[in-house]
């Protein structure tokens, strides 16, 4: 254990940056010290916006994002496309695919996928809820934008027989190449996911 270089309101926020992703305990002292030599321009308005967030921040109920409104924003938003719904594992990845650009959908959030190994079982999942918007919001299209991982596999399979009977198009996502990708560099799951996905040019 290092010796401590500052009292402990200091230490404290160290240590709390660092549980931060992406940041361990080096980086973590470099961001404290950023945000104490800015502490006027940056800190202060950080400090106000958490709090700010903290006290707003609310889970849709309709589709299980995250908002400072309930519907969210997505839901409300009257120029998506609702004959689509995009099914995602986590709010990150609606974020992702809304960076990318390429649907105007709403969106229906799981809170995970299904995984047997570490207790996550359908009864976790947002699932009720999806299957009841299907029905009444008279879908025609559900697109499962989940990993191509075990999980995220086994999860797309579980929700397409959930569907079974409601007869809309259940669709997922291709695997394959990855733009800008050369051949040799990918490993041979990948190669033939994407020689059996391949389309007519
Ligand atoms: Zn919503």
């Amino acid at each position: 254990m290092p010796r401590a270089v500052a009292g402990p309101e200091i230490e404290r926020l160290i240590q709390l940056i660092a549980r931060l992703p992406g940041l361990g305990p080096r980086s973590a002292r470099r961001v404290a010290l950023h945000l104490i030599k800015k502490r006027e321009a940056l800190m202060a308005p950080l400090a106000a916006a958490l709090t700010d967030a903290l006290g707003k921040i609310v889970e849709c109920r309709r589709c299980g994002n995250v908002d400072v409104c309930d519907p969210c924003t997505i839901c409300t938003d009257a120029s998506r496309d609702r004959r689509t719904l995009v099914v995602v594992a986590d709010v990150g990845d609606l974020w992702a695919l809304e960076r990318a650009g390429a649907l105007n959908a709403p969106y229906h959030v799981l809170g995970g996928v299904l995984s047997p190994l570490d207790g996550v079982g359908p009864e976790d999942l947002n699932l009720a809820r999806l299957v009841t918007r299907v029905h009444e919001d008279e879908v025609g299209e559900v697109i499962l934008a989940l990993g191509a991982t075990v999980d995220g596999q086994t999860t797309a399979h579980y929700i397409t027989d959930l569907l079974r009977e409601a007869h809309v198009r259940v669709t997922r996502l291709a695997q394959g190449v990855p733009v800008g990708g050369e051949l040799d560099y990918l490993d041979e799951g990948t190669l033939s996911a994407a020689i059996r996905a391949r389309t007519q040019m």
